[in-house]
């Protein structure tokens, strides 16, 4: 489960919607116990691809983001991005670039008029989806 406050979720909202036509991304951190996961500091970055269907999270700052996140005494719960046409799930570059199965991959679809937040658990290839509360 994935602890995720409406404001880490308006957030990345936020920041999905200033990036568009394009992906945007972001880390997800704060502390997990068990596999609760409450989701404390959302930290939006650049997407070097500036691309509708692609991300890579620029280098520098998820290096300064990393530090404030140690700094804080929190653990990196996660990543999200958006997909500004296609549907919240990830796309199957998404899940050959997942590397770690204990991160929650998050995703917002802007397709539809009402946004659609999900977040997914990868493993060995496949997706599934993760409980969101608040
Ligand atoms: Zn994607």
């Amino acid at each position: 489960m994935l602890i995720l406050p409406k404001a880490a979720q308006d957030q990345i909202l936020a920041h999905a919607r200033s990036g568009l036509p394009n992906e945007a991304c972001g880390l997800l951190a704060g502390l997990a116990q068990g596999d609760e996961k409450t989701v404390l500091g959302v930290y939006c970055l650049k997407n070097l691809d500036q691309s509708p269907e692609h991300f890579s999270m620029a280098p520098e700052d998820q290096f300064k983001a990393i530090q404030e996140i140690r700094k804080k005494g929190w653990a990196l719960l996660g990543n999200f991005h958006s997909h500004p046409s296609t549907p919240s799930r990830p796309s199957n570059e998404d899940i050959r670039l997942a590397f770690d199965p204990s991160l929650s991959y998050v995703i917002v679809s802007l397709a539809t008029a009402e946004p659609v937040l999900k977040s997914f658990l990868i493993s060995k290839g496949l997706a599934a989806e993760e409980a969101i509360g608040q």
